[in-house]
């Protein structure tokens, strides 16, 4: 089995060629490199022992998107390509719309044409707005608040409404929590493009040096320790998660949400970090950012029971694995 993994050289998409892979799969990549480097993919490489074809382009370009599925015989398209970062959404919305929007569609089109009928989809919790947690995935979605938010809203959209008039063509919806960690090989990680807007690459660059304090956004949310709380992920746990929606071969359109169920405040991070490094991480308190929710936390049941999927590694080793990517990083792979 043949997989298009758009955005592979990215963050998610990385460790999910290694899941892949393990599983038995063979991967075919497509990034621009816009916001990752071509290093990984030969990271992949020797972590996996296996070639990787690599196509530098842009998914929204028709012409070399199709070219990829003319040349090789594909069994789905894993599609992570995408812009993330939710400030830049704001102040950049026409191209967040096009570039997240008309790659989907592109990539839909184009399993159409060719008969590839196995299509999962990166969207993410920020579909759920401000609802009560557990999120499920039966619940009304509520607006978000910025334009990334909505790029996967009208996404997942798109993909039902396309499912629904090509019944042979099946969509997993694939509603992510907070990614972080790195694979075990200290090889793969998350590299953010300046300081990170994320809190555990934060975390790992106070602890290296590279940033000074933790600024902590809030601290009277109505949560246990005032601080927001949010449902990490092991982005290797993650990446299963992609197999296990690729295996099960359900048809129609199925959404599933990947997390651990469990909620972790923005303190408990921090003393699950210290724990787990034993490097103490100086914070202080400042204002909310503006958009954030107090609490956002999967409610895992569905995966669990129609993929068979969970979530196996625990807080300590999402910690020492992101911990471990920064420190390589910072001395040997940079
Ligand atoms: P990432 O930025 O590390 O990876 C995305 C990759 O897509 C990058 O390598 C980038 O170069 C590439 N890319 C972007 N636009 C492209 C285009 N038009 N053509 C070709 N390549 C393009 O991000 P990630 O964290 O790995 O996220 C992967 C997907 O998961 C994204 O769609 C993101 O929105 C979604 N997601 C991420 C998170 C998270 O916290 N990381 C949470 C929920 C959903
Ligand atoms: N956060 C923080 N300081 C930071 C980055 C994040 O206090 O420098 C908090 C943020 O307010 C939220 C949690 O950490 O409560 C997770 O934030 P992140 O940006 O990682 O994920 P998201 O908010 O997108 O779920």
């Amino acid at each position: 089995m043949n997989i298009l993994v758009t955005g592979g050289t990215g963050y998610i998409g990385s460790h999910t060629c290694i899941a892949l892979i393990d599983a038995g799969y063979s991967v075919v990549v497509a990034d621009n490199l816009s916001n990752s480097k071509r290093e990984t993919i030969e990271n992949i490489k020797y972590i996996t022992g296996q070639d990787i074809p690599f196509y530098e382009i842009d998914v929204t370009d028709k012409q070399a998107v199709e070219c990829i599925f003319r040349k090789h015989k594909l069994n789905g398209v894993i599609h992570f390509a995408g812009l993330k970062a939710v400030g830049e959404s704001i102040k950049k919305p026409s191209t967040y719309y096009e570039n997240n929007i008309i790659s989907t569609l592109v990539l839909a089109k184009a399993c159409l044409k060719f008969g590839i009928n196995q299509f999962v989809f990166s969207s993410s919790a920020t579909v759920y707005g401000e609802n009560e947690v557990p999120f499920v995935e039966t619940m009304d979605l509520l607006p978000t608040t910025n334009p990334y938010g909505e790029t996967k809203s009208i996404c997942e959209r798109i993909l039902k409404d396309i499912a629904q008039a090509n019944p042979s063509f099946s969509v997993s919806l694939l509603r992510y929590f907070n990614p972080v960690g790195a694979h075990e090989s200290g090889l793969i990680g998350e590299i953010p493009n300046g300081p990170p807007n994320n809190l555990m690459p934060y975390i790992t660059q106070v602890a290296i040096g590279k940033q000074g304090k933790l600024k902590i956004f809030g601290n009277d949310y109505p949560t246990i320790d005032g601080t927001g709380i949010r449902d990490y992920v092991h982005v290797m746990d993650l990446a299963e998660g992609h197999v296990a929606a690729l295996t099960s071969k359900r048809e129609g359109v199925q959404i599933y949400n990947l997390g651990t169920g469990q909620g972790t405040s923005v303190l408990q991070l921090v003393r699950a970090f210290e724990e787990s490094t034993g490097i103490k991480i100086s914070y202080e308190m400042v204002d909310c950012r503006p958009g954030d929710i107090a609490a956002c936390y999967a409610d895992v049941q569905k995966a669990r029971r129609e993929l068979g999927w969970v979530a196996k590694r625990d807080l300590k080793t999402m910690c020492r694995d992101a911990w471990r990517f920064e420190r390589n990083y910072d001395q040997v792979l940079k």
